[in-house]
This record gives C-alpha cells, structure tokens and sequence, in this order.
C-alpha cells in the first residue's frame, strides 16, 4: 500500500487564516493516502478551525498547544511547540505496523500536487529545492552521483542542514525510532530550527534528493499579505455575525 503523508500545519489565529487553511485543503484534498495533522497555536481548539476540518472531508487531526509569551518575539523560531506536538501525537498514536511520511506544511506555503508524489517514497529523510526563500528564487540541496554535497542558499551556508521547514520529509518509522527528536527553544539560533532537528535524525550524506535531483521547484515559501482593516467599525455595524 501506498505510504500515509502526514502533513503537519501549525497554524494561529488572523484575518487571513480561514483563507490559508482554504488554500491548503484545495491542494492536499486532491492528495491520496493523506493525513492533515494541524495544530493550533491556541489554548483551545477554536470553533472556526474545528468547524473547517470537518467540512473540508479529509483524514484529520486537530491538536492545540499555546506558545508562551516570551516565544512570541520577532527574530525567534515559530511553531517550535506545534510541530513537537504533531511528533508527541505521532509517536503516541501509530506503530511499527504504520507505514508514512512526515512533512511539515506551513499554512501559508504553495505546495504542488508532484510534491507529494516525490515524497512518498522516501524511506529516511528526502530533500528538494524551495522556491522564493533565503533572499533567492530558489535554495537548493547540491547533488553529486546521487549525494547531497552541500547547498545552493542565499542565507547561512555553513549551516549543517541548509534547508526550509517545506524542504524536506522524513519516513513515519524514522520518527518513531528517534523518540527525543524534537525542534527545540533552548540553545537554537534563529533559523536554525530545521538543521538542530534534522541533525538529530539523519546524515547529510544519507539524505535522498527527489524532483528530480534536486533540480525542479514543486513548493514556494509564499508569504502572506498583512490585511488592512483599518476601516473595520469600531462597534458592530452589520445585523449578522459572519465568519470570515
Ligand atoms: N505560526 C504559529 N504561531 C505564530 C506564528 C506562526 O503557529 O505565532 C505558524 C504559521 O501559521 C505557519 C508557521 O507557524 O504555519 C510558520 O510561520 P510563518 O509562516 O509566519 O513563518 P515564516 O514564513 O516567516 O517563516
Ligand atoms: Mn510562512
């Protein structure tokens, strides 16, 4: 049987959110053998997200875990809590028997159907180019007689693994036999979230470069627009609440 893909997708509440997580189903609906794994950075799971999961028809899980504070500051690592929740419910949740791979989704990234058919088959940790990141159109595992050698980036190449979160997926049996894996706060750089995890699971000679060699670009790190609401109402004007 075909691998499971379990995407993990941190996600928070803001205007643009219902649109984002729209966008996503779009694509991963369209996706055999898949598993949304999204997790809200919240003390609650909300209404909103809840409600959209259910509707969209799709396998799911829906976790919360709220980042403190003190992590909610400019220049520190995003999600780090979410993802480490998504890998605790993994690792609680499926077996030896369970055969998948784990790919981390951000919600505001463009993801190409071919992605995921160049994922599935990976049985330790793949890698591929990410379009519109590091201050290029594009950052790039180097591959030599089918080796990862080093890495095309505009930003930090000395780091071990110079790579997005969307560049790479790891097999579930991986995951499972590496159960201190985790993406940490203590001691992480800025930017350094996807080596200190990827350090703990694999090698760079071991990785597996797929699309091709690493030479073809089937996700983008998109970002979104902040939305202008600065002629929202101060008081309640229309006679309905509606969700946006
Ligand atoms: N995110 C989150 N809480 C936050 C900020 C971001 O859960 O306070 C999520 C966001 O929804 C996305 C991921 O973390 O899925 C990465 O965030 P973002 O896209 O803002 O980071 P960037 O693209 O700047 O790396
Ligand atoms: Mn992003």
């Amino acid at each position: 049987a075909l691998q499971v893909i379990y995407a993990i997708t941190p996600t928070y509440n803001r205007p643009v959110q219902k649109a984002e997580l729209t966008r996503l189903a779009n694509t991963f609906c369209q996706v055999p053998r898949f598993h949304w794994i999204v997790v809200e950075d919240s003390s609650v799971r909300t209404e909103l997200v809840a409600r959209f999961l259910s509707r969209s028809g799709m396998p799911y899980t829906h976790l919360n875990i709220f980042t403190p504070r003190r992590f909610k500051r400019t220049g520190m690592p995003r999600a780090t809590e979410q993802r480490n929740t998504a890998l605790s419910w993994l690792r609680s949740h499926r077996s030896r028997k369970d055969v998948g791979v784990v790919f981390f989704a951000d919600d505001d990234n463009t993801y190409s159907l071919e992605l995921f058919e160049e994922m599935r088959s990976t049985r330790g940790v793949s890698v591929w180019p990410v379009g519109l990141v590091s201050g290029r159109r594009y950052e790039r595992p180097i591959v030599e007689k089918g080796k990862v050698v080093g890495w095309y980036t505009g930003w930090r190449p000395d780091r071990p693994f110079a790579i997005d979160m969307a560049g790479f997926a790891v097999n579930l049996q991986v995951v499972l036999g590496s159960p201190r894996a985790l993406f940490k706060r203590r001691g992480s750089q800025p930017g350094m979230q996807e080596s200190d995890f990827l350090k703990q699971i694999t090698k760079v000679g071991d990785l597996e470069p797929k699309a091709n060699n690493c030479t073809r670009v089937l996700v983008w790190h998109t970002r979104t627009e902040k939305v202008n609401l600065g002629n929202e109402p101060k008081h309640r004007q229309d006679s309905m609440v509606i969700e946006v």
